[in-house]
């Protein structure tokens, strides 16, 4: 009777409200909100539950005007946003497609594409007039499911990350892309650059430090909490409806 605790498996661990982090891995507190100039919607695939190392939502809390929708498709931009927005091509959405930076031979850690995918030549005039930012939260197939089950996208200024520097995951976490950022650190380069406010990525990234930091601590003291990806992953590649 007194192992009762113990031998609960469901017996949660309580989580923060705002970034619904295990609490031994919330750095809620640390986070004082940016005045952004740009909007932030940040669109995460249901099936997005990498809680631990996930950064969808510490990224929110980093912004005065963010809006985080958890979901799979929605008829508009205004729809997904929650407010009317007249010309979707000033939003950029960052593309996760075929265009890698590196084969487009281009600089500048942001780029805007043209319809065909190629590097657009009026870079300046085109990130210049941008009023938001949509970043798409998940692996990169979850990322790709977004992209095709929202059309709206097309009309967005379609935009991809020539990122300086890797991942700060490391080997924490499995991305299937050499260049693949976590959430905050794609957000972390992009309003930087755009708003011209190298504070912004200052921030996110010292607060996604913070958040691996902290993972690493609890990680030795509570497993079950590290995240079950690679083992995600690789269920993945198996056809479903073949069950034996
Ligand atoms: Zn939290």
């Amino acid at each position: 009777m007194s192992n009762l605790t113990a031998a609960t498996p469901a017996d949660p661990i309580p989580e923060c409200p705002h970034c619904q982090k295990p609490m031994p891995l919330c750095i809620c507190d640390s986070v004082t909100p940016l005045k952004n100039r740009l909007g932030l919607l940040i669109l995460q695939h249901p099936q997005e539950q990498d809680r631990a190392l996930g950064t969808a939502r510490l990224l929110a809390k980093h912004f005065a005007d963010a809006t985080l929708r958890v979901g799979l498709s929605w008829p508009s931009l205004s729809k997904a946003l929650g407010q009317p927005i007249e010309n979707a091509s000033y939003w950029a959405v960052l593309y996760l497609g075929s265009a890698h930076a590196a084969d487009l031979g281009a600089e500048g850690e942001i780029l805007a594409l043209n319809r065909k995918g190629e590097v657009a030549d009026n870079q300046r005039a085109l990130l210049g007039k941008l009023e938001g930012v949509v970043l798409l939260d998940g692996t990169w197939s979850q990322a790709k499911a977004l992209w095709w089950r929202n059309p709206w996208m097309l009309k967005c200024q379609r935009v991809i990350l020539n990122p300086a520097a890797p991942s700060r995951y490391g080997r924490l976490r499995k991305e299937p892309r050499k260049d693949g950022l976590s959430t905050i650190e794609a957000a972390a380069t992009i309003f930087s650059g755009l708003e011209k406010r190298p504070d912004i990525a200052e921030t996110l990234n010292a607060s996604f430090e913070r958040m691996l930091t902290r993972y690493r601590e609890v990680q030795t003291e509570m497993p079950e909490l590290a995240p079950k990806r690679v083992a995600k992953d690789r269920r993945r590649g198996v056809r479903r409806g073949k069950r034996a």
